[in-house]
């Protein structure tokens, strides 16, 4: 029987192969040439003594016994082509692991999606981010992979459900994700790899019979009795089908608005909005790492922080190590900022979002809006900070320190945000108890992490579309929507996910609750 064993060793071993082996055979105490294979089942850093050591879960095979290299394959996927058809909303990740999960049990997905194929979708991002031009069905949100497409691809999830994050991973895998993501505990893909995964998978779902529509945006949902019939699309297309999977993600407001108007039961839903944060990521890597310089082995440092201040969490979310900041509004006249990385996350800075987490008594202001009051609430600051910018999509940004200070920075430093930074005192954009919520926090921050509070550091406004404002409820065992039959909805976006990992899951689920269905019938 092979070995198993947890050791610690310097980031320099765990980067070596031979290294390794050498290391491995004095601690079981094994000859150098009795080791056959050295596998890597876990791999993760341990930052908390000031010498950085790498945990690893390792199997050890020794000469003679059976050894077999894993090979992650993809399921046997059958021929749907004549299949029952299935409408997918939105080619995210949940929609797109929802259909090719309809597609293993034999079902026909047919996938409508808003925006551009992966590398149509390219040419919109450099418009938003050079012309300042928004494009409303592609930009960093819309289009083929949703909003995880140009993104860090970070693969980690809440979840506890380790069977599930396994099989997506392995997907993932299957489709040419790195195999290293099935080892660390801090998986992550990086922009430059995810777009050929995403259309290997599209690929895949059209060789197999299932249909995927591009530059089709779902105007109307058609019902009776209050039973799927079927989705009308922007060209006036009727397509057919009584089950849906409604996957358009958290910033579709004209799906949120389509279901208000036809008394589709929706409810408003608390999420997190503040800013996005950038410090050299030298510093990050200092304060993390306890170094003045991470040296050749270790990775640019991620950084997860959380306070409580005036009653509410204050946050940090979708942190990007080596990465940029993107412009993520999904319309003209506002401004939204999120994250991306490259696989190597090599880029000079560090970016994450700083968040508070909001309560539905904040929407007040916005009670008339009815469930579509967070929305309403999350537009205001979008369009404000807008404004206040300039009118273009340039972002308000301040200086950390100065924000903290209430002082106007005096000129903001070119930062990693393409279309370019106006100095605005940031109290301006939120709400007078956001900003004290933040100014506090970060002073809190400053305490914990030495060195995060600095003027280096440059804050940029909002980020604001950390998940849905409104969630579309469903049945907690059928997965269908609680009025109408047929009705799936799915992902971040109904308000049942939060990041890729935990929507790809989602998707399967709502797939296999439509099975089940079609079964019992
Ligand atoms: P989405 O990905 O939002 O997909 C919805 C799809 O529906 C879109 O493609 C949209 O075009 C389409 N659609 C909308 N309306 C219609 C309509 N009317 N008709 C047809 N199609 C429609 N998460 C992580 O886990 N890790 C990360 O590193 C990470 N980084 C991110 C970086 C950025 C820049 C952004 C924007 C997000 C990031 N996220 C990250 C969040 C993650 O992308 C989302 O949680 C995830 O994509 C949600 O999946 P979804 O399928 O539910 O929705």
């Amino acid at each position: 029987m092979p070995q198993e064993i947890l050791i610690q060793v310097t980031p320099e071993i765990a980067s070596n192969e031979s290294l390794l082996r050498d290391f491995v055979s004095k601690n079981i105490k094994i000859g150098i040439a009795d080791i056959q294979q050295v596998v890597i089942l876990k791999r993760s850093i341990d930052a908390r003594q000031k010498a950085i050591k790498i945990n690893l879960k390792l199997r050890i095979y020794t000469k003679g016994e059976p050894f077999q290299e894993t090979k992650i394959e993809l399921p046997d996927y059958p021929s749907v082509a004549n299949a029952q058809e299935v409408i997918v909303v939105g080619a995210g990740p949940a929609g797109l692991f929802a259909a090719l999960q309809l597609v293993e049990l034999g079902l026909k997905p047919i996938v409508l999606e808003r925006g551009k194929d992966v590398k149509g979708r390219r040419r919109d991002l450099k418009a938003i981010n050079r012309d300042h031009i928004v494009n409303e069905d592609s930009n960093y949100c819309f289009g083929e992979g949703g909003a995880g497409t140009y993104s860090d691809g970070k693969l980690y999830t809440r979840s506890k459900k380790r069977g599930d994050v396994t099989r997506i991973l392995e997907l993932l895998v299957a489709f040419g994700a790195t195999p290293d993501i099935l080892v660390e505990a801090h998986p992550h893909i990086g922009t430059n790899k995810l777009p050929q995964i995403i259309q290997d998978i599209r690929e895949k779902i059209i060789e197999c019979g299932g249909e995927v529509l591009f530059d089709t945006r779902v105007t109307d949902i058609l019902t009776k009795d209050n039973e799927i019939e079927g989705v009308v699309t922007h060209k006036g297309e009727i397509i057919l089908a009584n089950k849906l999977i409604l996957a358009t993600g958290h910033s579709a407001r004209d799906i949120y608005e389509l279901l208000d108007r036809k008394k589709i039961f929706i409810e408003a839903k608390p999420f997190a909005l503040g800013v996005r944060a950038e410090h050299p990521q030298s510093l990050i890597d200092k304060i993390q790492y306890s170094c003045d310089y991470r040296g050749e082995h270790l990775p640019p440092a991620p950084y997860s922080i959380v306070k409580q201040v005036g009653g509410r969490g204050m946050y940090s979310f979708c942190m990007c190590p080596g990465g940029v900041i993107a412009p993520c509004a999904t319309s003209p006249g506002e401004v939204v900022t999120n994250g991306w990385s490259p696989s190597k996350r090599d880029q000079a800075t560090a970016n994450s979002g700083i968040v508070i987490e909001l309560k539905l008594e904040d929407f007040k202001p916005f009670a008339k809006f009815g469930a579509l009051a967070g929305m309403e609430f999350q537009k205001s600051i979008e369009q404000k900070a807008w404004h206040l910018a300039g009118e273009t999509q340039k972002v308000p940004a301040q200086r950390m320190v100065d924000f903290v200070q209430n002082k106007v920075s005096t000129e903001i430093p070119k930062t990693s945000y393409v279309p370019g930074t106006t100095s605005v005192e940031m109290g301006q954009v939120f709400p007078g108890f956001l900003s004290q919520i933040l100014r506090e926090g970060f002073s809190e921050f400053g305490k914990s992490m030495k060195g995060y509070l600095t003027n280096d550091a440059i804050l940029h406004a909002p980020e604001s579309r950390t998940s849905s404002p409104v969630r579309i409820p469903r049945d907690g065992i059928t997965f269908e929507h609680l009025q109408i039959k047929g009705l799936y909805p799915c992902g971040e976006g109904a308000g049942y996910a939060g990041g890729i990992i935990s929507a790809a899951i989602d998707g399967e689920k709502c797939a296999l609750m439509i099975a089940e269905s079609l079964h019992k019938q």
